[in-house]
């Protein structure tokens, strides 16, 4: 048979798979769309108003901080397609429980509180990513495996732990602490604008992936691209025992346990954040 109508054979015996292969696609697109623009993504971006976030005498607003960041990554979500809720969109103070009523109203949301790092200890760095509810892992997975594997920084890890906002949220929920502005070099990233926009990005690629977190490396649980996300282990925090009564007061102000766990700290269960927490504790 003449060369050419081997090819031509081939090409019409090709033509099925392709058909199936394009058909396929466009289902899962359709797919992926859907879940897109049925999902609603309140953002909240850290402390405001009155409260300016990080420790006493910190030199850079976290505040300020948060809602850039924020800002950033509702511009990017929404141009992806999501529904976008955002907590505050400007300098006010917006208490937690209102935080999370906003969250907690709309039944297909996620919930991504925004937060940046402070200690007294200026060597503390990296970022962390905290959650509470089970559901909400396969989240704080995704946005950490982006965000840790996106930032010039020590990966601190994903965290349980009780926090208010996280605990009184009916929707899966994250807090993300973008780095430490009292460390010099994460401070020096977080005030130019494109590291702000990369770290917005970043957690706009952990929300689009969320739902490609495998339950451990190598496991083809779900979708078997090329692109799962490794279920990152996470280090629960949320029953632990205060060894010393005395850490910093400032720090676990914030952090708001489950009503069963000690004191440890001086824990209110109002903490905006969880920011301020760990790192005094490890740093
Ligand atoms: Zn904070």
């Amino acid at each position: 048979m003449p060369t050419k109508f081997r090819r031509l054979g081939l090409l019409v015996a090709g033509l099925p798979i392709v058909l199936w292969v394009c058909g396929t696609s466009t289902a899962a697109t359709r797919d992926a769309q859907k879940t897109v623009s049925s999902t609603t993504v309140v953002i909240d971006a850290g402390h405001g108003g009155s409260d300016r976030g990080g420790i006493p005498g910190q030199k850079i607003p976290e505040k300020e901080m948060t809602l850039d960041v924020a800002q950033r990554l509702k511009a990017l979500l929404a141009k992806n397609g999501y529904q976008v809720v955002m907590t505050r969109d400007s300098d006010v103070f917006v208490p937690l429980p209102t935080r999370v009523a906003i969250a907690n109203s709309y039944s297909n949301a996620i919930f991504v509180c925004i937060h940046f790092n402070s200690a007294k200890r200026a060597g503390a760095d990296g970022i962390e990513t905290y959650f509470y509810g089970r559901d909400s892992l396969p989240l704080a997975s995704a946005v950490h495996y982006y965000v840790a594997g996106g930032a010039p920084s020590t990966n601190r890890g994903v965290r349980r732990r009780g926090y208010y906002v996280l605990r009184k949220a009916k929707t899966p929920a994250v807090l993300v602490e973008c780095g430490f502005l009292t460390n010099p070099t994460e401070a020096a990233y977080a005030q130019t604008v494109s590291y702000r926009q990369k770290l917005a990005e970043e957690i706009a690629a952990g929300i689009r992936g969320r739902s490609l977190v495998t339950k451990a490396p190598g496991a083809s649980t779900r979708v078997a691209t090329a692109e799962s996300i490794p279920l990152q282990s996470y280090t629960d925090q949320t029953n632990v025992r205060s060894s010393k009564g005395s850490r910093s007061k400032r720090s676990h102000k914030r952090s708001s346990r489950s009503k069963s766990s000690t004191k440890k700290k001086s824990s209110t269960p109002d903490g905006p954040e969880a920011s301020t927490t760990s790192k005094e504790r490890e740093g």
